[in-house]
């Protein structure tokens, strides 16, 4: 039955514009259910964002399909990912690149992620309890970011541990309005593009245990 909805799903992301056939098949290979509360589990194949612990939600699987689509991703790459959540768009983004270092503030949040990763033996990723904003200076430089939570301003910390070339994607808040938006750095700058409009938690300071 989970199948059936499952190609469903993919077919309606198809329709809703998602041409790349790498985050295509990602999609299809990631069970979206693992990460999801039992309570909501028979949703995991609706288009939708669904609740996990911690008041924060699990992405919509079109936002996770635009965001992977956007980063461009090849093999050899070294991601950092702001904001793991479920770990969902974490694992989607595990199988397409060469090794994935995510943050989460919250404890809890974290551990569940990293009993999903050992269960679908996802053993490129490495992640951490900490503040997302302040990096993963150990391990600059980084071919792409991910930030998965409504951000005000990309921080010259940030833009320092991405390469020359190098794809951001992060929702950005402007008067409460959220666009996604791809950036390319360019001469130390970042040129901007913008996506579609999204509905993200917000990107908070500090850690909670
Ligand atoms: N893409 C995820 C959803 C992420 S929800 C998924 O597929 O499940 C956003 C997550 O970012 C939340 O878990 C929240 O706790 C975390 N977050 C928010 N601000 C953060 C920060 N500054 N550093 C690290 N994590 C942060």
């Amino acid at each position: 039955m989970v199948d059936v909805r499952k190609i469903r799903l993919i077919l309606e992301l198809r329709e809703l514009g998602i041409s790349d056939s790498k985050t295509l098949s990602a999609l299809e290979k990631i069970p979206r259910e693992i990460f999801i509360p039992k309570t909501f589990r028979n949703q995991a194949y609706e288009n939708i964002a669904l609740p996990i612990a911690e008041e924060q939600t699990i992405s919509q699987p079109l936002v996770v399909a635009l965001m992977t689509e956007a980063l461009e991703l090849t093999k050899s790459h070294k991601v950092l990912e702001i904001g793991t959540g479920s770990g969902y768009q974490t694992s989607i983004l595990s199988i397409l690149s060469r090794r994935i270092y995510t943050i989460e503030r919250i404890k809890s949040l974290l551990t569940n992620a990293e009993n999903n990763f050992k269960k679908l033996k996802l053993t490129n990723i490495v992640s951490k309890h900490a503040d997302g904003n302040l990096g993963w200076k150990e391990q600059i430089p980084f071919d792409r970011i991910i930030i998965t939570a409504a951000t005000k301003v990309i921080s010259e910390t940030i833009i320092n541990h991405i390469k020359e070339n190098g794809i951001i994607v992060a929702p950005m808040v402007t008067n409460n309005i959220q666009i996604l938006t791809k950036f390319i750095k360019k001469n130390n700058k970042l040129d901007s593009e913008k996506i579609s409009n999204v509905l993200f938690v917000p990107n908070v300071s500090g850690v909670k245990n």
